[in-house]
Protein backbone atom coordinates (compact mmCIF):
# COMPACT_ATOMS: atom_id res chain seq x y z
CA UNK A 1 0.00 0.00 0.00
CA UNK A 2 2.66 2.22 0.61
CA UNK A 3 4.96 1.95 -2.31
CA UNK A 4 4.37 5.01 -3.94
CA UNK A 5 4.71 7.51 -0.89
CA UNK A 6 8.69 7.71 -2.36
CA UNK A 7 6.50 9.31 -5.71
CA UNK A 8 4.46 11.31 -2.99
CA UNK A 9 1.38 9.22 -4.55
CA UNK A 10 -1.45 7.34 -2.93
CA UNK A 11 -3.16 4.40 -4.35
CA UNK A 12 -5.87 4.37 -5.98
CA UNK A 13 -8.27 3.55 -3.47
CA UNK A 14 -6.53 5.93 -0.94
CA UNK A 15 -6.86 8.99 -3.08
CA UNK A 16 -10.45 8.53 -3.32
CA UNK A 17 -11.70 7.57 0.02
CA UNK A 18 -9.77 10.63 1.25
CA UNK A 19 -11.01 12.58 -1.66
CA UNK A 20 -14.47 11.62 -0.58
CA UNK A 21 -14.06 12.47 3.12
CA UNK A 22 -12.79 15.84 1.69
CA UNK A 23 -15.85 16.26 -0.02
CA UNK A 24 -18.54 14.94 2.39
CA UNK A 25 -16.54 17.64 5.12
CA UNK A 26 -17.21 20.81 2.75
CA UNK A 27 -20.91 19.80 2.13
CA UNK A 28 -21.72 19.48 5.43
CA UNK A 29 -19.98 22.44 6.23
CA UNK A 30 -21.85 24.67 3.41
CA UNK A 31 -25.25 22.81 4.68
CA UNK A 32 -24.78 23.32 8.49
CA UNK A 33 -22.52 26.42 8.77
CA UNK A 34 -25.94 28.28 9.38
CA UNK A 35 -25.94 26.63 12.87
CA UNK A 36 -22.17 27.18 13.42
CA UNK A 37 -20.56 29.84 15.29
CA UNK A 38 -19.08 32.39 12.47
CA UNK A 39 -16.61 33.97 14.53
CA UNK A 40 -13.15 32.36 15.67
CA UNK A 41 -10.96 33.34 18.41
CA UNK A 42 -7.43 32.32 19.20
CA UNK A 43 -4.57 33.90 20.39
CA UNK A 44 -0.66 32.99 19.20
CA UNK A 45 -0.38 30.93 22.81
CA UNK A 46 -3.45 29.09 22.08
CA UNK A 47 -2.75 28.19 17.70
CA UNK A 48 1.33 27.65 18.81
CA UNK A 49 -0.39 25.20 21.53
CA UNK A 50 -2.18 23.74 18.85
CA UNK A 51 0.21 23.53 16.10
CA UNK A 52 3.65 24.15 16.67
CA UNK A 53 6.40 21.74 15.69
CA UNK A 54 9.28 20.77 13.80
CA UNK A 55 8.49 19.41 10.56
CA UNK A 56 8.16 15.82 11.03
CA UNK A 57 10.88 13.53 9.39
CA UNK A 58 8.22 11.00 9.62
CA UNK A 59 4.86 10.59 8.03
CA UNK A 60 1.55 10.06 9.26
CA UNK A 61 -1.38 8.19 7.75
CA UNK A 62 -3.24 10.83 5.72
CA UNK A 63 -6.60 10.93 7.54
CA UNK A 64 -5.14 11.28 10.78
CA UNK A 65 -3.59 14.47 8.93
CA UNK A 66 -7.06 15.10 7.60
CA UNK A 67 -9.03 14.65 10.65
CA UNK A 68 -6.66 16.92 12.87
CA UNK A 69 -7.17 19.65 10.49
CA UNK A 70 -10.53 19.22 10.43
CA UNK A 71 -11.10 19.52 13.87
CA UNK A 72 -8.69 22.34 14.66
CA UNK A 73 -7.80 24.31 11.74
CA UNK A 74 -11.27 24.28 10.42
CA UNK A 75 -12.97 24.94 13.17
CA UNK A 76 -10.73 27.85 14.05
CA UNK A 77 -11.01 30.10 11.47
CA UNK A 78 -13.80 32.54 11.26
CA UNK A 79 -16.81 31.79 8.61
CA UNK A 80 -16.68 34.28 6.19
CA UNK A 81 -19.98 32.67 4.04
CA UNK A 82 -21.39 32.81 7.71
CA UNK A 83 -24.79 34.70 7.15
CA UNK A 84 -24.02 36.43 10.31
CA UNK A 85 -20.54 37.48 9.01
CA UNK A 86 -21.33 41.25 8.57
CA UNK A 87 -18.17 42.84 8.60
CA UNK A 88 -15.24 43.97 6.52
CA UNK A 89 -16.59 42.26 3.12
CA UNK A 90 -17.89 39.26 3.68
CA UNK A 91 -17.15 36.00 1.39
CA UNK A 92 -20.22 34.27 0.88
CA UNK A 93 -18.60 32.18 -2.10
CA UNK A 94 -20.29 29.04 -3.96
CA UNK A 95 -19.71 25.66 -4.05
CA UNK A 96 -19.76 25.57 -8.15
CA UNK A 97 -16.79 27.60 -7.26
CA UNK A 98 -15.57 25.72 -4.86
CA UNK A 99 -15.71 22.33 -7.21
CA UNK A 100 -14.06 24.34 -9.70
CA UNK A 101 -11.12 25.56 -7.89
CA UNK A 102 -10.52 21.89 -6.28
CA UNK A 103 -10.23 20.77 -10.26
CA UNK A 104 -8.67 23.29 -11.16
CA UNK A 105 -5.72 22.35 -8.40
CA UNK A 106 -6.44 19.05 -8.79
CA UNK A 107 -5.18 18.72 -12.40
CA UNK A 108 -2.68 21.68 -11.36
CA UNK A 109 -3.10 24.17 -14.80
CA UNK A 110 -0.87 26.44 -15.13
CA UNK A 111 -2.61 29.47 -16.57
CA UNK A 112 0.26 31.51 -17.64
CA UNK A 113 0.95 30.97 -21.33
CA UNK A 114 -1.37 30.03 -24.52
CA UNK A 115 0.99 27.35 -25.40
CA UNK A 116 0.72 25.58 -22.11
CA UNK A 117 -3.29 25.26 -22.14
CA UNK A 118 -4.75 27.04 -25.09
CA UNK A 119 -8.15 26.27 -23.33
CA UNK A 120 -7.48 27.76 -20.35
CA UNK A 121 -6.22 31.46 -21.62
CA UNK A 122 -9.27 31.42 -24.01
CA UNK A 123 -11.94 31.04 -20.49
CA UNK A 124 -9.95 34.20 -19.51
CA UNK A 125 -10.47 35.71 -22.75
CA UNK A 126 -13.76 34.54 -22.64
CA UNK A 127 -15.07 35.45 -19.08
CA UNK A 128 -12.79 38.93 -19.18
CA UNK A 129 -15.00 39.78 -22.51
CA UNK A 130 -18.45 39.12 -20.10
CA UNK A 131 -16.88 41.81 -17.60
CA UNK A 132 -15.93 43.87 -20.15
CA UNK A 133 -19.48 44.39 -21.79
CA UNK A 134 -20.91 43.96 -18.22
CA UNK A 135 -19.46 47.51 -17.72
CA UNK A 136 -19.55 48.86 -20.76
CA UNK A 137 -15.59 48.83 -21.39
CA UNK A 138 -15.20 48.59 -25.25
CA UNK A 139 -15.36 44.96 -26.44
CA UNK A 140 -12.66 44.28 -29.27
CA UNK A 141 -10.02 46.65 -27.67
CA UNK A 142 -10.61 46.29 -24.59
CA UNK A 143 -8.89 43.44 -22.10
CA UNK A 144 -7.96 42.69 -18.91
CA UNK A 145 -6.53 39.84 -15.90
CA UNK A 146 -7.47 38.19 -13.31
CA UNK A 147 -4.98 38.79 -10.08
CA UNK A 148 -4.92 37.05 -6.73
CA UNK A 149 -7.56 40.17 -5.59
CA UNK A 150 -8.33 44.18 -5.55
CA UNK A 151 -4.66 44.79 -4.01
CA UNK A 152 -3.27 43.17 -6.69
CA UNK A 153 -5.55 44.65 -9.50
CA UNK A 154 -4.74 47.54 -8.39
CA UNK A 155 -1.15 47.28 -8.02
CA UNK A 156 -1.40 46.32 -11.48
CA UNK A 157 -3.75 48.76 -12.63
CA UNK A 158 -1.39 51.76 -10.99
CA UNK A 159 1.82 50.64 -12.68
CA UNK A 160 0.08 50.32 -15.81
CA UNK A 161 -1.29 53.84 -15.62
CA UNK A 162 2.83 55.17 -14.71
CA UNK A 163 4.31 53.21 -18.11
CA UNK A 164 1.68 54.61 -20.13
CA UNK A 165 1.36 58.34 -18.98
CA UNK A 166 4.85 58.70 -17.59
CA UNK A 167 7.59 56.08 -19.62
CA UNK A 168 10.36 55.94 -17.40
CA UNK A 169 10.25 59.38 -15.79
CA UNK A 170 8.05 59.64 -13.02
CA UNK A 171 10.12 62.06 -10.58
CA UNK A 172 7.15 64.51 -11.10
CA UNK A 173 3.59 62.61 -11.36
CA UNK A 174 1.68 63.37 -9.16
CA UNK A 175 -1.58 60.86 -8.21
CA UNK A 176 -5.01 61.63 -6.80
CA UNK A 177 -7.11 59.78 -4.52
CA UNK A 178 -9.59 60.55 -2.21
CA UNK A 179 -9.52 60.16 2.02
CA UNK A 180 -11.87 57.02 1.45
CA UNK A 181 -9.88 55.25 -1.22
CA UNK A 182 -9.25 52.01 -0.20
CA UNK A 183 -6.07 51.84 1.78
CA UNK A 184 -4.91 49.27 -0.56
CA UNK A 185 -4.15 51.98 -3.48
CA UNK A 186 -1.44 53.62 -1.18
CA UNK A 187 0.09 50.31 -0.30
CA UNK A 188 0.52 50.13 -4.32
CA UNK A 189 2.04 53.48 -4.90
CA UNK A 190 4.52 53.27 -1.73
CA UNK A 191 5.22 49.32 -3.50
CA UNK A 192 5.67 51.32 -6.73
CA UNK A 193 8.14 54.00 -4.80
CA UNK A 194 6.69 57.36 -5.42
CA UNK A 195 7.34 59.84 -2.76
CA UNK A 196 4.81 60.71 -0.31
CA UNK A 197 4.62 64.25 -1.84
CA UNK A 198 3.40 62.76 -5.32
CA UNK A 199 0.35 61.76 -3.25
CA UNK A 200 -2.52 63.94 -3.17
CA UNK A 201 -5.60 63.10 -0.58
CA UNK A 202 -8.40 64.77 -1.07
CA UNK A 203 -11.32 65.44 1.42
CA UNK A 204 -15.17 63.90 0.74
CA UNK A 205 -17.80 66.07 0.75
CA UNK A 206 -20.31 65.17 3.60
CA UNK A 207 -21.62 62.30 1.62
CA UNK A 208 -17.72 60.57 1.32
CA UNK A 209 -17.74 61.60 -2.21
CA UNK A 210 -14.36 62.90 -4.00
CA UNK A 211 -14.90 66.84 -3.52
CA UNK A 212 -14.42 67.70 -7.40
CA UNK A 213 -13.69 71.55 -6.65
CA UNK A 214 -10.85 70.76 -4.02
CA UNK A 215 -9.69 68.43 -7.01
CA UNK A 216 -9.83 70.93 -9.37
CA UNK A 217 -7.81 73.50 -7.24
CA UNK A 218 -5.36 70.32 -6.06
CA UNK A 219 -4.59 69.65 -10.34
CA UNK A 220 -4.39 73.74 -10.82
CA UNK A 221 -2.19 74.37 -8.10
CA UNK A 222 0.11 71.04 -9.31
CA UNK A 223 0.40 71.90 -12.67
CA UNK A 224 1.61 75.66 -11.53
CA UNK A 225 4.38 73.97 -9.83
CA UNK A 226 5.71 72.26 -12.86
CA UNK A 227 4.53 69.15 -11.19
CA UNK A 228 2.68 66.41 -14.04
CA UNK A 229 -0.41 65.36 -12.76
CA UNK A 230 -0.81 61.82 -14.01
CA UNK A 231 -3.33 59.67 -12.52
CA UNK A 232 -6.94 60.00 -10.48
CA UNK A 233 -8.27 56.71 -8.11
CA UNK A 234 -11.91 56.95 -8.28
CA UNK A 235 -14.32 54.76 -5.69
CA UNK A 236 -16.93 52.60 -7.34
CA UNK A 237 -18.23 51.52 -3.78
CA UNK A 238 -16.12 52.35 -1.14
CA UNK A 239 -15.68 50.52 1.37
CA UNK A 240 -16.92 52.23 4.33
CA UNK A 241 -20.31 53.29 2.99
CA UNK A 242 -21.09 52.09 -0.59
CA UNK A 243 -20.33 55.45 -1.82
CA UNK A 244 -20.17 55.91 -5.21
CA UNK A 245 -17.74 59.13 -6.72
CA UNK A 246 -19.30 61.56 -9.13
CA UNK A 247 -17.45 58.98 -11.80
CA UNK A 248 -18.77 61.26 -15.10
CA UNK A 249 -17.56 64.28 -13.75
CA UNK A 250 -14.43 62.92 -12.72
CA UNK A 251 -13.72 61.43 -16.02
CA UNK A 252 -14.52 64.61 -17.90
CA UNK A 253 -11.53 66.04 -15.64
CA UNK A 254 -9.50 63.45 -16.60
CA UNK A 255 -9.84 64.00 -20.15
CA UNK A 256 -9.34 67.07 -20.56
CA UNK A 257 -6.16 67.19 -18.26
CA UNK A 258 -5.08 63.56 -20.01
CA UNK A 259 -4.73 62.14 -16.51
CA UNK A 260 -5.21 58.12 -16.21
CA UNK A 261 -8.79 57.13 -14.86
CA UNK A 262 -8.75 54.42 -12.56
CA UNK A 263 -12.13 53.27 -10.85
CA UNK A 264 -11.58 50.95 -7.64
CA UNK A 265 -14.54 49.07 -7.90
CA UNK A 266 -13.02 46.36 -5.78
CA UNK A 267 -16.14 46.64 -3.03
CA UNK A 268 -19.04 47.90 -5.19
CA UNK A 269 -18.81 47.47 -9.02
CA UNK A 270 -20.61 44.04 -9.17
CA UNK A 271 -23.84 46.00 -8.30
CA UNK A 272 -23.66 47.02 -11.99
CA UNK A 273 -26.06 44.07 -12.39
CA UNK A 274 -28.89 45.36 -10.47
CA UNK A 275 -31.10 48.53 -11.63
CA UNK A 276 -29.89 50.60 -8.47
CA UNK A 277 -26.18 49.81 -8.82
CA UNK A 278 -26.40 50.61 -12.86
CA UNK A 279 -27.62 54.13 -11.79
CA UNK A 280 -25.27 54.99 -9.48
CA UNK A 281 -22.52 53.24 -11.59
CA UNK A 282 -22.80 56.10 -14.83
CA UNK A 283 -19.71 56.95 -16.08
CA UNK A 284 -18.17 53.68 -15.26
CA UNK A 285 -17.57 52.44 -18.79
CA UNK A 286 -15.24 55.78 -18.74
CA UNK A 287 -12.43 54.37 -17.09
CA UNK A 288 -9.26 53.56 -18.17
CA UNK A 289 -9.04 50.67 -15.58
CA UNK A 290 -11.23 49.13 -13.10
CA UNK A 291 -10.78 46.88 -10.55
CA UNK A 292 -13.47 44.50 -9.69
CA UNK A 293 -12.53 41.96 -6.71
CA UNK A 294 -14.78 38.69 -8.05
CA UNK A 295 -14.19 36.88 -4.52
CA UNK A 296 -16.24 39.82 -2.98
CA UNK A 297 -19.55 40.67 -4.64
CA UNK A 298 -19.53 38.37 -7.38
CA UNK A 299 -19.24 35.55 -5.14
CA UNK A 300 -16.26 33.72 -5.96
CA UNK A 301 -14.16 31.86 -3.23
CA UNK A 302 -10.49 33.71 -2.40
CA UNK A 303 -8.48 34.56 -4.32
CA UNK A 304 -9.86 36.11 -7.58
CA UNK A 305 -9.49 39.81 -8.12
CA UNK A 306 -9.65 41.39 -11.70
CA UNK A 307 -8.42 44.40 -13.95
CA UNK A 308 -9.94 45.32 -16.93
CA UNK A 309 -8.50 48.32 -18.94
CA UNK A 310 -9.65 50.35 -22.08
CA UNK A 311 -7.20 48.66 -24.48
CA UNK A 312 -5.46 45.35 -23.76
CA UNK A 313 -2.18 47.04 -25.64
CA UNK A 314 -1.83 49.04 -21.93
CA UNK A 315 -1.36 45.94 -19.89
CA UNK A 316 1.23 44.26 -22.99
CA UNK A 317 3.17 47.40 -23.28
CA UNK A 318 4.03 47.44 -19.44
CA UNK A 319 4.61 43.96 -18.43
CA UNK A 320 6.06 42.17 -21.70
CA UNK A 321 9.38 41.01 -21.06
CA UNK A 322 11.07 38.53 -23.15
CA UNK A 323 13.55 36.08 -21.57
CA UNK A 324 15.25 33.68 -24.05
CA UNK A 325 13.50 30.35 -22.31
CA UNK A 326 10.08 31.68 -23.39
CA UNK A 327 11.46 32.46 -27.00
CA UNK A 328 9.76 29.24 -28.74
CA UNK A 329 6.07 29.97 -27.59
CA UNK A 330 5.46 33.40 -28.46
CA UNK A 331 2.60 32.92 -30.04
CA UNK A 332 0.53 35.62 -32.33
CA UNK A 333 -0.88 38.55 -30.27
CA UNK A 334 -4.37 37.02 -30.55
CA UNK A 335 -3.54 33.70 -28.46
CA UNK A 336 -2.79 35.47 -25.14
CA UNK A 337 -0.30 35.20 -22.74
CA UNK A 338 -1.57 36.00 -19.36
CA UNK A 339 2.46 36.67 -17.97
CA UNK A 340 2.58 39.34 -20.85
CA UNK A 341 0.07 41.07 -19.08
CA UNK A 342 0.69 40.97 -15.35
CA UNK A 343 3.20 40.74 -12.75
CA UNK A 344 2.60 36.65 -12.43
CA UNK A 345 4.23 33.98 -15.06
CA UNK A 346 3.24 30.98 -13.19
CA UNK A 347 -0.51 31.56 -12.47
CA UNK A 348 -3.60 29.30 -10.90
CA UNK A 349 -6.34 29.00 -13.13
CA UNK A 350 -8.75 31.41 -11.74
CA UNK A 351 -11.24 32.21 -14.79
CA UNK A 352 -12.26 28.84 -14.55
CA UNK A 353 -15.01 29.16 -11.26
CA UNK A 354 -15.83 32.52 -12.84
CA UNK A 355 -17.04 30.61 -15.82
CA UNK A 356 -18.37 27.59 -14.15
CA UNK A 357 -20.19 29.59 -11.70
CA UNK A 358 -21.74 31.86 -14.46
CA UNK A 359 -22.76 28.83 -16.60
CA UNK A 360 -24.63 26.84 -13.92
CA UNK A 361 -26.29 29.56 -12.65
CA UNK A 362 -26.70 32.14 -15.28
CA UNK A 363 -26.01 35.59 -15.17
CA UNK A 364 -29.49 35.90 -14.00
CA UNK A 365 -29.57 34.68 -10.62
CA UNK A 366 -26.47 36.90 -9.82
CA UNK A 367 -28.33 39.86 -10.69
CA UNK A 368 -31.25 38.41 -8.32
CA UNK A 369 -28.77 37.69 -5.60
CA UNK A 370 -26.87 41.17 -6.15
CA UNK A 371 -30.90 42.80 -5.90
CA UNK A 372 -31.89 40.66 -3.07
CA UNK A 373 -28.30 42.14 -1.19
CA UNK A 374 -29.40 45.40 -2.05
CA UNK A 375 -33.04 45.62 -0.91
CA UNK A 376 -32.01 43.71 2.60
CA UNK A 377 -29.39 46.62 3.43
CA UNK A 378 -32.79 49.23 2.66
CA UNK A 379 -34.76 46.63 4.67
CA UNK A 380 -32.49 46.97 7.52
CA UNK A 381 -32.37 50.79 7.39
CA UNK A 382 -36.29 50.52 7.60
CA UNK A 383 -35.87 48.45 10.70
CA UNK A 384 -33.43 50.93 12.42
CA UNK A 385 -35.39 53.50 11.45
CA UNK A 386 -38.52 52.74 13.05
CA UNK A 387 -36.28 52.19 16.45
CA UNK A 388 -36.18 54.69 19.35
CA UNK A 389 -32.66 52.97 20.10
CA UNK A 390 -31.00 52.69 16.76
CA UNK A 391 -29.64 55.93 14.81
CA UNK A 392 -28.84 55.58 11.03
CA UNK A 393 -25.17 57.45 10.63
CA UNK A 394 -25.51 56.79 6.76
CA UNK A 395 -28.20 55.46 4.55
CA UNK A 396 -27.84 52.13 2.61
CA UNK A 397 -26.00 52.56 -0.23
CA UNK A 398 -24.44 49.28 -2.34
CA UNK A 399 -25.47 46.75 0.40
CA UNK A 400 -23.96 48.47 3.59
CA UNK A 401 -25.48 50.37 6.15
CA UNK A 402 -24.11 52.66 9.27
CA UNK A 403 -25.72 52.62 12.04
CA UNK A 404 -25.13 53.23 16.13
CA UNK A 405 -26.91 52.81 19.36
CA UNK A 406 -28.46 56.01 20.28
CA UNK A 407 -31.53 55.97 21.85
CA UNK A 408 -34.21 59.18 21.64
CA UNK A 409 -34.75 59.22 25.55
CA UNK A 410 -31.08 59.63 26.56
CA UNK A 411 -28.72 62.39 25.81
CA UNK A 412 -25.89 60.49 25.79
CA UNK A 413 -22.37 62.98 25.02
CA UNK A 414 -20.65 61.97 21.14
CA UNK A 415 -18.03 59.96 23.98
CA UNK A 416 -20.24 57.83 25.64
CA UNK A 417 -21.94 56.64 22.20
CA UNK A 418 -18.48 56.20 21.16
CA UNK A 419 -17.72 53.56 23.96
CA UNK A 420 -21.33 52.26 24.00
CA UNK A 421 -21.23 51.40 20.29
CA UNK A 422 -17.39 50.40 20.37
CA UNK A 423 -18.69 47.92 23.63
CA UNK A 424 -21.48 46.20 21.56
CA UNK A 425 -19.08 45.40 18.75
CA UNK A 426 -16.35 43.86 20.78
CA UNK A 427 -19.24 41.96 22.87
CA UNK A 428 -20.93 40.72 19.53
CA UNK A 429 -17.59 39.62 18.35
CA UNK A 430 -16.53 37.92 21.31
CA UNK A 431 -20.05 36.13 22.20
CA UNK A 432 -18.72 34.63 18.45
CA UNK A 433 -22.43 34.75 17.15
CA UNK A 434 -22.10 37.79 14.90
CA UNK A 435 -18.85 39.04 12.78
CA UNK A 436 -19.75 43.19 13.30
CA UNK A 437 -17.27 45.77 14.05
CA UNK A 438 -17.44 49.53 14.04
CA UNK A 439 -16.10 51.89 11.85
CA UNK A 440 -15.30 55.94 11.97
CA UNK A 441 -17.62 57.80 9.75
CA UNK A 442 -17.19 62.08 10.55
CA UNK A 443 -15.13 61.27 13.73
CA UNK A 444 -17.92 59.02 15.46
CA UNK A 445 -17.94 55.30 16.35
CA UNK A 446 -20.35 53.65 13.98
CA UNK A 447 -21.34 49.44 13.66
CA UNK A 448 -21.23 48.59 10.15
CA UNK A 449 -23.30 45.96 8.03
CA UNK A 450 -22.07 44.56 4.88
CA UNK A 451 -24.94 42.74 3.65
CA UNK A 452 -23.79 41.01 0.29
CA UNK A 453 -24.27 37.35 1.98
CA UNK A 454 -27.43 36.18 -0.37
CA UNK A 455 -28.17 33.60 2.51
CA UNK A 456 -29.01 36.59 4.93
CA UNK A 457 -31.93 37.45 5.91
CA UNK A 458 -33.63 39.71 7.79
CA UNK A 459 -34.30 37.33 10.82
CA UNK A 460 -30.18 37.03 10.81
CA UNK A 461 -30.52 41.03 10.75
CA UNK A 462 -33.12 41.30 13.66
CA UNK A 463 -31.33 38.65 15.87
CA UNK A 464 -28.33 40.38 15.54
CA UNK A 465 -29.66 44.06 16.52
CA UNK A 466 -31.37 42.21 19.24
CA UNK A 467 -28.10 40.60 20.48
CA UNK A 468 -26.75 44.13 20.16
CA UNK A 469 -29.38 45.60 22.11
CA UNK A 470 -28.65 43.29 24.96
CA UNK A 471 -25.42 44.25 24.85
CA UNK A 472 -26.31 48.16 24.70
CA UNK A 473 -28.52 47.45 28.03
CA UNK A 474 -25.61 46.26 29.39
CA UNK A 475 -23.09 48.71 29.42
CA UNK A 476 -26.01 51.65 29.96
CA UNK A 477 -26.48 50.13 32.99
CA UNK A 478 -23.43 50.20 34.15
CA UNK A 479 -22.94 53.48 32.89
CA UNK A 480 -25.77 54.61 35.26
CA UNK A 481 -24.41 53.35 38.33
CA UNK A 482 -21.20 54.99 38.19
C1 LIG B 1 -11.40 44.92 -0.59
C2 LIG B 1 -11.01 46.12 -1.33
C3 LIG B 1 -9.74 46.21 -1.93
C4 LIG B 1 -8.68 45.16 -1.73
O1 LIG B 1 -9.04 43.95 -2.33
P1 LIG B 1 -8.43 42.57 -1.81
O2 LIG B 1 -9.16 41.58 -2.64
O3 LIG B 1 -8.74 42.48 -0.36
O4 LIG B 1 -6.97 42.60 -2.08
C5 LIG B 1 -9.45 47.33 -2.68
N1 LIG B 1 -10.36 48.31 -2.84
C6 LIG B 1 -11.59 48.27 -2.27
C7 LIG B 1 -12.55 49.39 -2.49
C8 LIG B 1 -11.96 47.16 -1.49
O5 LIG B 1 -13.17 47.13 -0.92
Amino acid sequence: MKKNRSQLELTKEEMTSYGYQIIDAIVEHHDTQKQKLPVALGSREEMDSLFLEEAPEMGTEPTQVLNFVLEKVMTKSTLMSHPKSYSFVPGPSNYISAMADTLATGYNIFSGGWAASPAAAELEIVTIQWLLKIFGFPKKKGGGIFTSGGSMANLTALTTARRIKCGDDFSKAIIYLSDQAHSSNIKAIRVLGFKKEQIRIIPTDSEFKFSVNKLKNCIAKDRLEGLMPFCLIATSGTTNTGTVDPLSELANICKKEDIWFHIDGAYGAAAILSKTGKSLMKGIEKADSLTVDPHKWFYQPYEMGCLLVRNHKYLSHTFTEKPEYLRDIEGNTSEINFYDHGIQLTRRFRALKFYMSLKTFGLQEFRNAITYNIDLAEATEGILRKSKRWEVVFPATLAVINFRYNPISKNYTDKELDSINQYISEKVVSSRKALLVTTILHGQVVLRMCLINPRTNLDDVKETLELCGGFAAEIEEKLTKR
